[in-house]
C-alpha cells in the first residue's frame, strides 16, 4: 500500500483502504500465494489427526470452562507463577500496561530491549510508548523485524510482513544494513541474523508475549518457529511477558490439545520449531535464564466481552490466523485496509469489541457472512453471528436497543432502503415468488453462466449504484422451475 495506508489508515476508512489495496497487483498476487500454500499444508497436517473434530470440540470446551470462571483460573495462575518466582502485575487498559513495563524498564536502568512477536504488545501500541521515552525496541521476529525496518504495522497475525515481496526487503535490508540489494532469501536470512544476534548479547532486557498461561503451574508457553523468542526470554536479565487474561488455561494436561490444533491451523505445522515454557525464573545462580520475570496480565476490554455470550467467545481466539487465510475479503483487501492490529475476520470482531463500534462501525460488515471463517477455527468460534451482532448494534445502537451513551453509526442510505425492500418482498410468499419469476425473465438472454453480468448492464443503465454491485459478482442461474413449482405442479 502507498504512505497513506501507513500513516492515515484507520479502521473508520475501511471501504477507501479495500479500495486501494484492491489497486494493488502485488499485494493481491502475495495474498493469494498465502491462501494457497497454507491452505495445503494445513489440509495436510489437519488429515495426520484422527479425530479433527473431537479435538476442536475439546479445545472450545477448555475455553468455555476457563471463561466461565476466569476470575478463578486468573488468581490461581497468578498465585502459581508468583510462587515460582514470577511477579505478577495487573493492568486495567493499554496506559496501565505501558506504564507498568516502562516503570520496569526504568527502575533496573535497562535501555536495550528486545522483543519477540507479541500481538498484545501490537494492541496497546507498546512500541510507540517505549520510544517516546527515548528507548528503541528492537523486534526479533524475521517478519515483524522487517516491518520495524519499514515503520509499518504487520497486515497479518502470524505472517506480518506478507504484503512485502522479496525485493522490497532485498532493498529495505541494502537501506539498512549497509549490505548490496539481493533477492535472495538465504543471504537475507544471514544478513538478519548477524544484525540480530549482537541485539541478543546486549540487551537489558526482553519483552514477549504469551500463547497460554497455565492455571495449573503457573507456566506460560511461548511458540515459535525462529528460535528469537527463547533467546528474548532467556538471555537477557529481565523478561517481562505481556499476556491477554483470556490466555489462561486450567490445566498442562490441556496443552495436549493446543498444541496439536494451532500449530496445524496457523502454519500447517504439527509442531513449531520451539516451545518454550516458563516457570517463574531461574532458581540459583548456576541456572540458565532471567533474574526477573515479569507477566503483564493485560484486560483492555477484555471483562467486557465476558458479558453476553455470543461476544464471550471472540476470547476463546488462540490468535492462528487461520480465518484470515480463507477469508474472501482478507484474500482480496489484505490486513492493513482493517486499520486495526487485529485484521481479517477476528479482527472485525475483536476490534470493535476493544475500541467501541464508534470508529469501527465498517468492519463488522467487512465480510460476506459465508462461514468459511467459523468452519476452519479451531475452537469453533461462530464468526458469523458475531458480526451480526454487531452489524445489529450498529444499526440499533448499543445492546440492540438504541444508542444511550453513543450515537449509533450511518448506513448508507440507498442500502438502508435497498435491505428494507428486499426485506419487504422476501417476507412476503408472492412478492417472493414474483420476483423470483422476473429475475428468470432476466436470465433467459443471457447465455451459461455469468447471467448477473448481463443483468448488471440493466441494473446500471436504470440504477448506476446496482450496477456497480452486479459488475463485480455473478451467480448461478435460476433453476427452469422452483422448488414451489414442484412442489404445487409434481414433477
Ligand atoms: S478466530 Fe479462530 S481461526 Fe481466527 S485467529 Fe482466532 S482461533 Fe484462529
Amino acid at each position: 500500500m502507498t504512505e497513506r495506508a501507513h500513516s492515515n489508515v484507520t479502521a473508520e476508512t475501511f471501504d477507501a483502504n479495500a479500495r486501494e489495496a484492491l489497486a494493488d497487483p502485488q499485494l493481491r498476487a502475495a495474498l493469494r500465494n498465502l491462501a494457497n500454500v497454507i491452505g495445503d499444508r494445513r489440509q495436510t497436517a489437519v488429515a495426520s489427526v484422527g479425530d479433527w473434530e473431537g479435538l476442536r470440540d475439546r479445545a472450545r470446551a477448555i475455553k468455555d470452562e476457563t471463561l466461565a470462571h476466569l476470575d478463578e483460573y486468573l488468581e490461581t495462575f497468578a498465585n502459581n507463577a508468583a510462587k515460582a518466582g514470577a511477579e505478577i502485575h495487573w493492568a486495567r487498559d493499554a496506559a496501565e500496561a505501558c506504564d507498568v513495563v516502562l516503570h520496569l524498564l526504568g527502575q533496573r536502568g535497562a535501555t536495550r530491549v528486545v522483543k519477540s512477536k507479541s500481538m498484545a504488545t501490537e494492541e496497546i501500541h507498546l512500541n510507540k510508548a517505549l520510544e517516546a521515552e527515548g528507548l528503541s525496541p528492537v523486534e526479533t521476529d524475521l517478519g515483524e523485524w522487517i516491518i520495524q525496518l519499514a515503520h509499518e504495522t504487520p497486515s497479518h497475525i502470524v505472517v506480518p510482513a506478507i504484503h512485502k515481496s522479496r525485493k522490497q526487503i532485498g532493498d529495505l535490508f541494502a537501506k539498512h544494513l549497509s549490505m548490496e540489494p539481493t533477492e535472495d532469501v538465504a543471504a537475507l536470512t544471514r544478513a538478519a541474523r548477524r544484525s540480530l544476534r549482537d541485539r541478543f548479547a546486549e540487551a537489558d532486557a526482553g519483552i514477549s508475549g504469551v500463547n497460554f498461561g497455565v492455571a495449573e503451574t503457573g507456566t506460560i508457553l511461548i511458540l515459535e518457529n525462529e528460535g528469537n523468542a527463547r533467546l528474548t526470554t532467556s538471555v537477557p536479565r529481565t523478561h517481562i511477558a505481556v499476556m491477554g487474561i483470556e490466555k489462561v488455561i486450567p490445566r498442562l494436561a490441556d496443552l495436549d490439545v493446543f498444541l496439536k490444533l494451532l500449530p496445524r491451523s496457523g502454519t500447517g505445522q504439527r509442531l513449531t520449531a520451539y516451545q518454550s515454557l516458563i516457570t517463574g525464573r531461574k532458581r540459583s545462580p548456576k541456572d540458565e535464564g532471567p533474574e526477573e520475570v515479569h507477566i503483564v496480565l493485560l484486560d483492555n476490554g477484555r471483562s467486557r466481552m465476558l458479558e453476553r455470550p455470543v461476544r464471550r467467545q471472540s476470547l476463546a481466539c488462540i490468535r492462528c490466523g487461520a480465518c484470515l487465510n480463507v477469508c474472501p475479503v482478507y484474500q482480496q483487501v489484505g490486513g492493513h485496509a482493517y486499520g486495526s492490529v487485529y485484521p481479517g475476520p477476528i479482527g472485525a470482531v475483536l476490534t470493535p469489541q476493544l475500541e467501541g463500534l464508534k470508529r469501527t462501525s465498517q468492519l463488522p460488515f467487512a465480510s460476506s457472512l459465508c462461514g468459511a471463517c467459523r468452519d476452519v477455527c479451531p475452537v469453533k468460534i461462530d464468526i458469523p453471528a458475531l458480526l451480526l451482532d454487531l452489524r445489529a448494534e450498529v444499526v440499533a445502537g448499543p445492546a440492540h436497543g438504541g444508542p444511550p451513551d453513543r450515537e449509533p453509526a450511518k448506513r448508507k442510505p440507498l442500502e438502508r432502503w435497498i435491505f428494507a425492500l428486499y426485506a419487504f418482498a422476501w417476507s412476503r410468499p408472492g412478492l417472493y415468488e414474483w420476483s423470483a419469476r422476473i429475475a428468470r425473465l432476466l436470465q433467459w438472454p443471457a447465455t451459461r453462466g455469468g447471467w448477473t453480468r448481463k443483468v448488471s448492464r440493466v441494473t446500471a443503465w436504470l440504477a448506476p449504484p446496482l450496477g456497480a454491485w452486479t459488475a463485480g459478482r455473478d451467480a448461478p442461474p435460476l433453476a427452469p422451475r422452483s422448488f414451489r413449482d414442484e412442489w404445487r405442479d409434481g414433477p
